[in-house]
């Protein structure tokens, strides 16, 4: 877990790599999660985000954009499980900084 001593180091911001700044529009905020655009599409557009596409088809998002989508998601997640639909949400908690 090095993400703490990076959140700290602030004075690197500039154009570093891992640092990556929240996808939702007028946000800004440093994100803690780097998602899937097909898995989270979704679930961030319908709780009310919009969010900057990227060529990469990632979103990242701050932990106040993530949670907010994460509670979104979760409602729906219980809906698929009683349908037996379990496909998305595998897909979904794959969701982590992957580079
Ligand atoms: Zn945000």
């Amino acid at each position: 877990m090095k993400l703490p001593k990076e959140l700290k180091d602030k004075s690197d911001l500039g154009g570093s790599a891992k640092n990556r700044e929240c996808s939702i529009q007028g946000c800004g905020e440093v994100a803690i999660r780097s998602l899937s655009e097909n898995a989270w599409k979704n679930y961030v557009e319908n709780s009310g985000l919009k969010y900057n596409k990227n060529s990469r088809h990632k979103i990242y998002l701050c932990k106040i954009h993530y949670s907010q989508s994460n509670k979104y998601r979760k409602s729906q997640e219980k809906n698929f499980q009683k349908k037996g639909f379990l496909d998305d949400s595998i897909a979904v908690r794959k969701g982590k900084w992957d580079f």
